[in-house]
């Protein structure tokens, strides 16, 4: 049976192409010879990217015909491939061996600015990276290009970031970031957002200041600062007040799983470093500090079905997730989650993804919590750059089902102005 339509027999409640996007999440593309994504720094040394194969370095996305944008890792061991059509040169997903074929594709944005280099020779894609292949192009700045998780090999279990090439704390250049965030604007036109990331240190007061320093240097650029969040781990009240005094649009201090015991398996260094009830404690705070909504944590759907014994059923840890979620809610923290992608280089590489049926339930619950939920959704999501989640996309294709509270008062396409991409 074509895959749409096993998707529509299987979850019938949910769009297929929804299904769809889940299903190339979690198991990535070939992407064969066609056109997609720019190269990835990973956050780490240029030495660092010197793979066996290319395209473990390339990200980007796509979108499907109903305009749900997807983000795409190459895996060569994937269902999908991505080709091009030689007749029409329109790229085209086929499915298997067989290479049956399941729909057109549209390329993401691909920026030549990637490509370049400032005058003193640093890639701009290490100075900012686009992220995650949104097509209103939001970019991320890694600073902190170290994790001591990984010292003791404590990392996330999901994490590929650790083991991608020698970590190195890094400056701020702000020579390097205007020429860079100027080449960006002056292509693209359009940010959707600006993610500060890293990775973590046990001393989060430490971890903080790297934060204030690289935006201390945005600011310095002096060029527009498109909404911007800390990605970080989670502080206590007054660093979460440095941050948002700092001009921090949004914190998000990510749960990354709920259950305790997944805690301990999936996040054996976040446990460590502040633990989940004293995580819980800070996330509540920062409501204090940020607002209401403006304090975001995100879920890695998918990894805690990793943690042997824990859950009986793919529904049962999709429900313990929404329980994590619906506290967020109750807080006044936004609950994000990003569809799990079990990548190469991460202590889970290797694992089989999360069952379908886990994604069907998570899906439709998370929407649901919309009505029950005033928090309105932030300005840094809209439907092009949420390439690793489906709540724009359920609401846009759905609306009579999922497009209750929250979710309906958004015009997700039109959130952010689209990124001009060059012909
Ligand atoms: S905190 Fe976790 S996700 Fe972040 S860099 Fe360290 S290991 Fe990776």
């Amino acid at each position: 049976m074509p895959v749409l339509d096993e998707f529509h027999a299987m979850f019938p409640h949910l769009p297929p192409t929804v299904m769809l996007k889940v299903d190339l999440l979690r198991q990535g593309v070939q992407f064969g010879a066609a056109p997609i994504g720019t190269r990835h720094y990973h956050h780490h040394d240029e030495k660092g990217q010197k793979p066996v194969d290319f395209k473990a370095h390339l990200q980007g996305s796509v979108t499907l015909p109903d305009g749900s944008p997807v983000f795409v890792g190459h895996n060569p061991a994937s269902r999908y491939t991505i080709l091009v059509d030689p007749e029409s040169g329109r790229l085209r997903l086929v499915d298997g061996a067989a290479h049956e074929p399941v729909c057109d594709l549209m390329p993401g944005p691909r920026f030549t600015w990637t490509g370049g280099r400032t005058s003193t020779q640093a890639p701009m894609a290490s100075v900012f990276t686009p992220s995650l292949g949104g097509a209103c192009g939001p970019v991320a700045i890694f600073l902190l290009r170290h994790c001591e998780f990984a010292v003791d090999h404590e990392e996330c279990r999901f994490c590929s970031w650790v083991r991608m090439g020698k970590s190195q704390e890094m400056r701020p250049n702000v020579s390097d970031m205007r020429e860079t965030l100027g080449r960006i604007w002056g292509e693209q036109g359009a940010i959707g957002y600006l993610a500060f990331s890293g990775g973590s240190l046990f001393n989060r007061t430490k971890e903080a200041d790297a934060f204030l320093t690289y935006m201390a240097a945005v600011r310095e650029t002096g060029l527009p600062v498109p909404p911007t969040v800390a990605a970080i781990q989670a502080l206590d009240a007054p660093d979460s007040r440095r941050l948002r005094d700092a001009g921090f649009d949004y914190a998000c201090y990510s749960m990354e799983v709920w259950d305790e015991k997944a805690w301990t398996d999936v996040l054996p260094g976040k446990a460590r470093s502040v633990g989940r009830e004293r995580w819980m404690a800070c996330l509540a705070e920062a409501v204090g500090v940020f607002g209401p909504g403006r304090v975001l944590s995100n879920f890695v759907a998918g990894v805690e079905t990793m943690v042997p014994g824990l859950y009986e059923t793919p529904q049962a840890a999709a429900e313990s997730t929404l329980a994590g979620m619906r506290w967020c809610c109750e807080q006044g923290v936004y609950p994000k989650y990003a569809i799990w992608v079990p990548s190469t280089g991460a202590a889970y590489a290797g694992r089989p993804p999360a069952p379908l049926e886990y994604y069907a339930h998570l899906l439709e619950g998370r929407q649901a919590l919309y009505a029950e939920f005033p928090l309105p959704v932030p300005d840094i999501d809209c439907r092009h750059c949420l390439t690793q989640s489906c709540e724009a996309d359920l609401a846009t294709l759905d609306p009579a089902r999922y497009a209750a509270g929250a979710a309906g008062l958004v015009h997700w396409n039109e959130r952010h102005q689209r990124a001009h991409i060059a012909a």
